[in-house]
């Protein structure tokens, strides 16, 4: 089973003013995207998420507590912010599986045309 994991595609710190504690200087933002990963490979997909956290007031911003000036710097940091293209990287046991059924099915091939015999 591939489990979802999250990388830091990038990390923003705002001037606005935290909704909580109304410091200026702790927000951060941070861009995250998911990637699946198990024994067999690890793939990036497609979704994106977005973190507000507070580093003066130790808080989570969740969306339904920016402000519309906030809402409007996340817009245009989405914007800046590129997501990694979709992408399915192959782990070595994976090789070793695919690599031993090409050489089964070589085999297999080999004797059906009867070039290799018992
Ligand atoms: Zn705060």
């Amino acid at each position: 089973m591939a489990s979802n994991q999250y990388f830091t595609l990038k990390e923003v710190q705002l001037n606005n003013n935290c909704p909580e504690c109304y410091s200026n200087n702790g927000l951060q933002l941070t861009f995250k995207q998911q990637f699946k990963e198990n024994k067999l490979y690890k793939a990036i997909t497609k979704e994106t998420f977005i973190e507000m956290h507070c580093n003066t007031c130790k808080t989570d911003i969740f969306p339904g507590r920016w402000t519309d000036e906030i809402d409007r710097v996340v817009d245009y940091q989405k914007r800046a912010a590129i997501p990694k293209p979709k992408s399915l990287k192959l782990k070595k046991l994976a090789w070793i599986i695919i690599s031993i059924e090409v050489a089964l099915l070589i085999i297999g091939l080999l004797f059906a045309f009867g070039v290799l015999k018992f």
